[in-house]
């Protein structure tokens, strides 16, 4: 069976992706799901916040995807579920395994990868100490308080300040737990500060930057993790140790895209990212293989990731019409001072038709900077910014007119406002 376009992961980026594929002219359109329903990750993400952008409305994860279920299922857009996509060959046969259809495979005029992405474990970081049961990733815990109906615990402590930390310390403290503390590794939060305020000052619950989980005591339930305070060099600190008697501890760690089918099917990924590396098309390495959301790069914000899946769906479906997205005049965006990636990270010269949003993330906590895109030493744009953090993604616009001006390589960077 031949699909126009096949979308794998049924998450916020690839019901996007499908809906814009099919809008802008793909006929027969697929979306394979490993899970018993679509959504993604926002089934399990019950607080508000979601749709600022998108909607201008305040949304629960749950509403927010039910959103974009209902304008898939109004679609002829077939939905497999409980599907397992095994590997994607690089001319775009895809193998996988469900209950109904056992193992199958389907060619694809075009793929769009959309498999979200996974979290670092404890094997990740090698903390040392026991090993007993109370130790679980924040986006584990949540699935299981939140989906399931289980309760991890009754005393935690939460290691990593990123979004899914924070919210897991409100969660627990809502359900009746008493969270002893966030620590942090960096000397900064890698979370949203509205996070920050929603869900630790609120309920103060302290947050202990510049500090580690050093040592984890228990033989069958977790009794107590030691914490350390640590230097510039992240070493802990002999003497700073803090005993917290806790049953749990939640990891919040990082988030990796989950790029094991992108790395078997020979897409070139961005190693700062982990993500394929994408055009402005959001068009891979391999001629017409698309991506988008967080198998891409991690995102804070579900409105991005819907806007980039709808800007692949409708390049895959503009690539299988007219096959127009060659790249042979390409310009690469290379980082400079302060910036850690972008995405994304080349663009695709003969193909400018509109404005084109430039996402990245910095380095460090910053003040009173601007963003600089320059193509040599000369400067084509510059946006201020009073306050920026590794934890919240930045974006910029580059209106056609400027891209335009485009000839070779750009660089973007932060400089200091003089
Ligand atoms: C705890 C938490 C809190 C958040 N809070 C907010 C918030 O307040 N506001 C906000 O805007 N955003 C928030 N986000 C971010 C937002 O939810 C994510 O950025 C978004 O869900 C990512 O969408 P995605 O489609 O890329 O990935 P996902 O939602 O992870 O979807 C990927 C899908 O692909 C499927 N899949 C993977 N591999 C395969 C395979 N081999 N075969 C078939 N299917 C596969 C998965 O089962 C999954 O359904 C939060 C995220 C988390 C984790």
């Amino acid at each position: 069976m031949k699909y126009d376009v096949v979308v794998i992961g049924g998450g916020p980026a690839g019901l996007a992706a499908a809906k814009s594929a099919y809008e802008n002219g793909a006929q027969k359109v697929l979306i394979l799901e490993r899970d018993k329903e679509l959504g993604g990750i926002l089934q399990q993400c019950i607080h508000n916040g979601f749709g600022l952008h998108k909607f201008k409305e305040e949304l629960t994860g749950p509403e927010y995807a039910q959103r974009y279920i209902e304008m898939v299922k109004e679609s002829p857009i077939e939905i497999k579920l409980d599907t397992m996509v095994l590997n994607i060959s690089k001319d775009r046969v895809i193998s996988m395994i469900n209950p109904i259809d056992g193992y199958q495979e389907i060619e694809a005029a075009s793929v769009i990868l959309a498999m979200g992405c996974r979290e670092r474990t404890r094997g990740a970081i090698a903390i040392p100490g026991e090993r007993p049961s109370g130790i679980f990733t924040a986006g584990a815990a949540q699935r299981y308080i939140n989906m399931e109906g289980y309760m991890v615990g009754k005393k935690a402590v939460i290691l990593g300040s990123g979004d899914i930390g924070l919210i897991m310390a409100r969660r627990l403290t809502l359900e009746g737990a008493q969270v002893e503390a966030v620590i942090e590794l960096m000397p900064f939060s890698g979370g949203l500060n509205r996070n920050i305020v929603q869900c630790l000052d609120d309920f103060g619950i302290p947050l202990l930057l510049s500090h580690t989980v050093v040592d984890i005591k228990g033989r069958d339930r977790l009794k107590k993790v030691i914490v350390a305070q640590v230097d510039e060099n992240r070493k802990p600190i002999p003497g700073t140790e803090i005993e917290y008697d806790c049953d749990t501890l939640l990891l919040s760690v990082g988030l990796i895209p989950e790029n094991d089918l992108s790395k078997e099917a020979g897409v070139t990924l961005d190693t700062r990212t982990n993500g394929p590396i994408v055009t402005d098309s959001m068009e891979t390495s391999i001629p017409g293989v698309f991506a988008c959301g967080n198998v891409v790069h991690v995102h804070d914000l579900v409105d991005f990731v819907s806007e980039e899946g709808e800007r692949a769906g409708k390049f895959a479906a503009c690539y299988i019409a007219a096959e127009n997205c060659k790249l042979e005049n390409v310009s690469n965006i290379k980082t400079g001072d302060g910036i850690v990636y972008t995405v994304p990270q080349m663009i695709n010269l003969d193909n400018i038709k509109n404005k084109l949003e430039i996402f990245m993330r910095v380095n460090n906590v910053y003040k009173n900077k601007k963003i600089v895109v320059r193509e040599g030493e000369n400067i084509i744009a510059s946006f201020k910014r009073v306050h920026l953090a590794p934890g919240e993604m930045e974006k910029i616009l580059l209106p056609e007119v400027l891209l335009k001006r485009i000839s070779k390589d750009i660089t973007i960077e932060l400089q200091e406002v003089i």
